[in-house]
């Protein structure tokens, strides 16, 4: 069996890291007759794939056919940078257009695996519906990755986390790993895949890439530690974009246990069910059934904040401008905790589209009645800010303080023209959403890499034998919006599968 502790073993194309696009570089790399082996640090294939909530946009998708939406890649392109205009320039054009231009094809690559979706549901500013939303939950993606990769014949190994990039000659030729049974080497004739995800939770590549604030705010992902950055940068590689994370982000606290949907097993004939059912049964009797959602921290959208929601701690004090980051001062709150405060006024705006108050698996957008049903333990609701402090075990007074004070304040803001005018929180009942928390959900500093996904040095020459893709091989790609991280994972992973399995070959010839 190759490697064994002590003795190397060799294979076509290493893949350090088995995520979304970790498994979709091995099977593609298998299926051009090549060896491969999937190195996994964790007990189990996923990271940050399985933990997200899953939506996924892509155009031309024979979703949008069905529902007689023309959509293209070049429209898919277009739309993309109007999620963050004022980042626009940093974004790497060559890579946002081999995304639009493949995910057509990857959806297709997907679904043939077997995964299901809803959908497409609209996320404007895209002009045309384009997200859809795997059935039931995202661990669908590894269940049904991992079986196809297996019955391919890629050589799965978990609980080995690679460390060490192995160069002879200035090329590199492997990785070395530890394991339950120490270092074992693994060499590759086409070289080496860094896919292992993003650096949300590493303080010092956060410290270093964002702020020192943002050292402080975890990432959801615990083992999102940015190793194969890391491993890279030993070789002179470079990070790029690291600034530009998407957020920190507010996230509701996960309950303990997983909710129904996460309790799902991912079975196609399910999920086959669940799309039927989404189509053509009435929302009203599907929805409690599907959002029984709880398998990840769903995130509450700052729009609440925009429309006058107030982010108070767990003492029930308002400690910042809500609309000034809110996310960077809640980790210096007594447990890193808040609750988002709101009335009835803003409560009754985010009961339906286009104001949602957070995405969700499967029917994809979440809103308070979905709240009151499924989420008893973030929606707190009384008549009078006395009573919901009393719910939330807040000292009497303190919050009927904190809001008297923001309503208050309202009245003089506007003046100076920099301060948006917010309503007044003052129609009974009143809601507090939470405990939530502040988390890196995924960041968008990546390595360098060109348009085949080669690792680049600083002289912007290839590392010879060096691939990255997904959130490791970034490039500086921005990624805005819902369901584009995975777009990218999916559909990077299976190119830089490809070019590996090609470099077997070239590499051979020389
Ligand atoms: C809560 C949450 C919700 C999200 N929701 C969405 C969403 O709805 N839509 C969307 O597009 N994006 C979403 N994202 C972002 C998206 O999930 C990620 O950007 C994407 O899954 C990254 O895929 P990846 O394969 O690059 O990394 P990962 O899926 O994290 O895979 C990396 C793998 O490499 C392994 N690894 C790391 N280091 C090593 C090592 N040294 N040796 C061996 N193995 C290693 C890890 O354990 C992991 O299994 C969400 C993220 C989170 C956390």
């Amino acid at each position: 069996m190759v490697g064994q502790a002590g003795a190397p073993a060799e294979v076509d194309v290493v893949i350090v890291g088995g995520g979304g696009t970790g498994l979709a570089a091995a099977i593609e790399a298998r299926l051009m007759g090549r060896q491969v082996v999937l190195l996994e640090k964790n007990a189990e294939l996923g990271g940050s794939t399985a933990w997200s909530i899953g939506s996924i946009t892509a155009s031309n998708t024979r979703h949008q056919r069905r529902e007689g939406i023309q959509d293209s890649p070049l429209e898919h392109f277009e739309d993309m940078p109007k999620f963050a205009p004022e980042v626009a320039h940093l974004d790497n054009d060559e890579l946002r257009w081999l995304l639009c231009q493949e995910m057509p094809d990857t959806f297709q690559w997907l679904l043939d695996k077997g995964i299901r979706f809803h959908g497409p549901v609209p996320e404007p500013p895209h002009r045309k519906p384009r997200m859809h939303t795997v059935l039931p939950n995202a661990k669908a993606y590894i269940y049904h990755l991992e079986r196809y990769a297996r019955q391919s014949g890629v050589d799965v190994r978990k609980d080995l986390r690679a460390n060490t990039l192995i160069v002879e000659s200035g090329r590199v030729i492997g990785v070395a790993c530890e394991g339950p049974s120490g270092t074992q080497r693994f060499l590759g004739r086409g070289g080496v895949v860094l896919t292992a995800g993003d650096f949300t939770n590493s303080p010092e590549l956060k410290a270093e890439y964002i702020s020192d604030q943002a050292a402080k705010v975890e990432g959801v992902n615990p083992t999102a530690t940015g190793d194969g950055q890391v491993m890279a940068i030993e070789l002179g590689a470079r990070i790029i974009n690291g600034d530009q994370a998407s957020g920190p982000e507010i996230r509701f606290i996960a309950p303990e246990g997983e909710g129904l949907v996460g309790r799902l097993p991912p079975w196609g004939p399910l999920a086959a069910l669940m799309e039927w059912s989404m189509g053509n049964l009435p929302q009203w009797l599907l929805r409690p059934f599907v959002l029984s959602f709880l398998t990840t921290a769903l995130a509450p959208t700052p729009a609440l904040f925009d429309e006058g929601a107030v982010l108070v701690n767990k003492l029930g004090k308002r400690f910042c401008d809500e609309l000034d980051g809110p996310a960077f001062m809640l980790p210096d709150q007594p447990d890193k905790v808040g609750y988002i405060v709101v009335d009835e006024q803003i409560a009754k705006k985010f009961s339906a589209w286009p104001h949602y108050i957070s995405t969700a698996p499967s029917v994809a957008y979440a809103y308070m009645p979905d709240y009151r049903r499924n989420r008893p333990d973030v929606y707190n609701s009384a008549p009078s800010w006395a009573q919901l402090a009393a719910k939330l075990g807040v000292e009497a007074g303190v919050l009927e303080t904190a809001v008297a004070e923001h309503n208050a304040a309202l009245d003089t803001l506007g003046s100076d023209g920099d301060n948006r005018p917010r309503p007044k929180l003052e129609s009974p009942p009143f809601y507090a959403l939470g405990p939530v928390r502040s988390v890196f959900v995924h960041n968008e500093g990546g390595l360098v890499v060109d348009s085949e996904h080669r690792v680049l040095d600083g002289d912007d020459q290839p590392i010879p034998g060096l691939f990255a893709a997904g959130a490791t091989g970034q490039g500086g790609l921005l990624l805005k919006g819902h369901g584009h991280h995975l777009a990218w994972a999916f559909t990077s992973g299976r190119r830089a599968g490809r070019r590996a399995a090609f470099e077997v070959t070239s590499a051979d010839l020389e």
